[in-house]
């Protein structure tokens, strides 16, 4: 049987080789962190990433998720409440992805953690700890390009930033954000308030290079800065970092899909990345898995999956990017927050716009009734 190699093990990576294992196929994934580790990542997980990791078998009950059925969007003094379409749920991405790694390794693969690619060429890998020459490659390494293997140009949207800190709250807010998820527009950006565990805040900030740049560069004048925007003071006064820096990601590229035709199966961040605003990233991540493995179980080679991909990905994608500029334009936003006040429909609406369709439950298409069931 050849060898499926899979680069990378975040969502993509490791759902991927947890569905091709469960099939009985030889897989071998590499990924550069020794152990648990943090992203940066809004940490809501949608409806539909939760429908996609239970077809890849993950109980997500176990690992002590928090609901969130409301979202509220804050803009300067003004904000508007409504309940979203869905119950979403948020979960520390450190304790998620490493569920999903463990997963993937008690089906068979093999996980090899500290081994860092440094190049492919053709289907020739180069790692920290040698080379080899899978029969299949699967590209998931995120954000992170690997050298012979870029993704194309990224559009122009790679001006971003993103951040992210956890905080120990006191009793009264954890309270008022109990089952919420808060987005605050500020110029320049956004951010993304909302519980990970019954005492954890994550807070994710997206902001334009040149906001940062403004505040004075790092962290610390961002968050100052911040700190006169009402929405966030009112969370981060009394708030208790958990990390002693925050984590930071920069070159973004919000839009991108894509469109190089080569050997490799590109999943994840790698294949396509939406607009952080909706909260659908993971869901196209482990959807992506899950067409990938489909479409390796079956020989159907990668150019036709990065076809099929495409097409499941590209609408959301457009809504996505189309809501996120909208949120940057202030006059339209202090329109939008009084009709959402006055209207909260409209607001659950806007959210529901965003969504990847859903797919049926159960195994995945073409791998056999029984192939993708949890052991
Ligand atoms: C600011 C921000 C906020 C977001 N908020 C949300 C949200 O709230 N909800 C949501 O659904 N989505 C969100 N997303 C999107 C989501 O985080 C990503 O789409 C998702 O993590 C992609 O999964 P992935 O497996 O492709 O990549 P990753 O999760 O990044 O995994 C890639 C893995 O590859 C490994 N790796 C990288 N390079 C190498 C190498 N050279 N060798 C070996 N291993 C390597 C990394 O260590 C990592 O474990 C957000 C994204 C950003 C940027």
């Amino acid at each position: 049987m050849t060898e499926v190699v899979v680069l990378g093990g975040g969502l993509a990576g490791a759902g991927a080789a947890s569905l091709l294992a469960s099939a009985g196929q030889k897989v071998r994934l590499l990924e550069r962190e020794a152990g648990p580790h943090h992203k940066v990542c809004g940490e809501f997980l949608s409806v539909e990433a939760q429908q996609d990791l239970a077809r890849i078998g993950l109980d997500l009950a176990q690992l002590g998720a928090v609901p969130i059925d409301r979202i509220r969007l804050v803009s300067g003094r003004r904000e508007a409440e409504a309940p979203l379409p869905f119950t979403a749920l948020g979960l520390s991405r450190k304790l998620l992805d490493e569920a999903l790694l463990e997963l993937a390794g008690a089906r068979g693969a093999k996980v090899e953690r500290g081994v860092r690619v440094t190049q492919v060429n053709g289907n020739k890998v180069s790692t920290s700890h040698g080379d080899c020459k899978p029969g299949q490659l699967l590209l998931a390494t995120g954000k992170h390009d690997v050298r012979g293997a870029k993704r194309a140009a990224p559009p122009d949207e790679s001006a971003f930033v993103g951040f992210k800190m956890h905080f120990q709250l006191d009793l009264r807010t954890r309270a008022e954000l109990e089952g919420l998820i808060e987005l605050v527009i500020f110029e320049g950006g956004y951010a993304g308030l909302q519980l990970v565990s019954p005492e954890v805040m994550n807070l994710c900030l997206i902001v334009r290079r040149t906001r940062l740049a403004e505040a004075g560069g790092d962290w610390t004048a961002l968050l100052a800065s911040l700190m006169d925007t009402p929405g966030l003071a009112r969370r981060l006064d009394d708030a208790r970092p958990l990390f002693s820096k925050p984590l930071a990601i920069s070159g973004l590229p919000y839009g991108y899909v894509c469109q190089q035709s080569d050997d490799i199966y590109r999943l994840g961040d790698q294949a396509a990345m939406t607009a952080s605003l909706t909260g659908d990233g993971m869901a196209i991540a482990l959807r992506s898995a899950i067409i990938a493995s489909e479409c390796v179980l079956s020989e159907t080679p990668p150019e036709v999956y990065r076809k099929r991909l495409a097409l499941t990905v590209t609408p959301q994608i457009r809504r996505a990017m189309w809501l996120q500029r909208m949120a940057e334009v202030p006059l339209l936003m202090a329109l939008a927050l009084p009709a959402f006040r006055y209207a909260p429909g409209l607001l659950s609406k806007a959210a529901a716009m965003t969504r990847l369709p859903s797919q049926p439950t159960g195994p995945a298409r073409g791998t056999g009734s029984t192939a993708l069931a949890p052991r």
